[in-house]
């Protein structure tokens, strides 16, 4: 195999991003998922297990997992916990955290600036991270989120362009 070919493999390989999605029961995250790929978001059953999407977004190969989550119903203060310490882990180092504050259609939902707030999102210094307000039922700035994040990693990463 030549090295174009060698360069070429390694090109469309690093063309796939894997993204996790993970967040509180019943946050909205598969409703993302579903809004993004543009199928029915009146359809959803709960997550079970988890459920991994590819989609294709501005040239690149997203692979989203959905972790469904458990029965217990983490609270804020576990979710920054949770954050914080999955933040920590050697495999995430160099994974780009973007949070949606979702919801934003209904009048008790958290800001995105309280949910910064609260998940203490300003003292992470180790991860290049963005919190986006959004509704999944709207679909109103998803795909900012989605095109942040996207940007970030391409910038850092995809160097053979
Ligand atoms: P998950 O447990 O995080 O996967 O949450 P789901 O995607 O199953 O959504 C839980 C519930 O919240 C469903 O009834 C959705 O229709 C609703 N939901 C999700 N996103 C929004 C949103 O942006 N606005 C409103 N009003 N409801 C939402």
């Amino acid at each position: 195999m030549g090295l174009l070919t060698i360069l070429k493999k390694m090109k469309q390989k690093e063309k796939e991003i894997r993204l996790l999605m993970l967040g509180l029961d019943n946050a909205g995250k598969t409703t993302i998922l579903k809004r993004f790929i543009g199928e029915d978001i009146n359809k959803i059953e709960p997550t079970l297990g988890f459920n991994i999407q590819t989609l294709e977004h501005r040239g690149f190969k997203l692979n989203v997992w959905d972790i469904g989550d458990s029965a217990d119903k983490w609270r804020l203060d576990d979710c920054k916990t949770e954050l914080h310490q999955l933040l920590q882990e050697e495999r995430l180092a160099g994974a780009t955290l973007l949070v949606f504050a979702n919801k934003q259609d209904l009048p008790g939902a958290l800001s995105g600036g309280e949910l910064r707030q609260e998940l203490d999102l300003d003292s992470i210094r180790s991860h290049h991270w963005h919190i986006q307000w959004c509704s999944a039922v709207s679909g109103e700035k998803l795909l900012d989120g989605i095109d942040w994040i996207i940007a970030d990693i391409a910038s850092r990463i995809f160097t053979l362009e």
